[in-house]
């Protein structure tokens, strides 16, 4: 498939910001808004950075990963106990724990002979820190929806969404997304879940609104690009995407979808 006119994206100029929710540095939309490329949450001018304290304080945590201290991010993030049950310090919180995990899962030596012992310590971490993740991640959800039905806010709505399908469950996903569509008046955050949605169910229809995100500067559609085309077994396309967007981006979770990909062609072209 020729992928050339959604790789344009890559080449318009873009400002950059840092998410308040984890404290990447992401490049935002032509529009001055934008989706995080490390965790996915939304920012623009209306989110302020560092609401809550122990939101500012789990931002500050990015810059563990700048300086590849892995272990000394997993003890900052085990002893930073957040005094509030906020919603986006717990999403964080879970998305680092996310970042460790496929860290260490694909930090294997697959080229070892056999099973060794260091790579099966590793894979034993590796389920301990996708339990975590999950567990942020589903008391994000939870506490999304108390907040929401206290005080509706379409961003919270969105955070229940991606939260979902970070962690697979397709149906909760996609209630989520029914409800943003009845309610939801912010077309950027509508436009972004329907296409992860679809790209995620390859769905033809999510080429149409990759296309028109990826016009408008928003370089995460390429990821979801990207898992479009595997799903559609289209996996040197995908590979090319996936390479293109990570020699741009910082974005962990395309780096590791690249991976998947590679181990898989190189699996099968034996
Ligand atoms: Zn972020």
């Amino acid at each position: 498939m020729d992928c050339s006119k959604y790789l344009a994206a890559l080449d318009l100029k873009a400002d950059y910001a840092e998410c308040p929710y984890c404290g990447a540095t992401f490049p935002l939309g032509k529009n001055g808004s934008g989706f995080c490329s490390f965790c996915e949450g939304f920012y623009d001018e209306s989110v302020e950075a560092g609401r809550e304290d122990d939101l500012a304080q789990m931002a500050g945590l990015h810059s563990f990963i700048k300086k590849s201290a892995l272990s000394e991010l997993e003890k900052a993030l085990a002893s930073l106990q957040p005094k509030t049950l906020d919603p986006f310090t717990l999403f964080a919180k879970g998305s680092f724990y996310r970042y460790l995990s496929n860290y260490r899962y694909y930090d294997l030596d697959y080229n070892r002979q056999g099973f060794m012992e260091e790579n099966s310590s590793n894979i034993y971490e590796s389920l301990d820190l996708t339990a975590k993740y999950k567990e942020f991640f589903y008391k994000a959800i939870k506490v999304s929806k108390e907040k929401y039905s206290a005080s509706p806010n379409e961003i919270l709505q969105y955070m229940q969404f991606i939260t979902n399908l970070k962690l697979k469950r397709r149906f909760q996903a996609g209630l989520a997304l029914r409800e943003m569509k009845t309610s939801a008046k912010n077309r950027e955050l509508l436009d972004y879940s329907e296409m992860a949605y679809l790209a995620e169910s390859a769905d033809g229809n999510a080429l149409e609104m990759i296309g028109r995100l990826s016009e408008a500067g928003n370089l995460n559609s390429l990821y979801y690009l990207g898992e479009y085309l595997v799903l559609k077994k289209l996996f040197k396309d995908a590979e090319h995407v996936l390479q293109a967007l990570i020699d741009k981006v910082e974005m962990h979770e395309a780096a590791y979808l690249l991976h998947r990909v590679r181990t898989f062609i190189d699996e099968t072209s034996l």
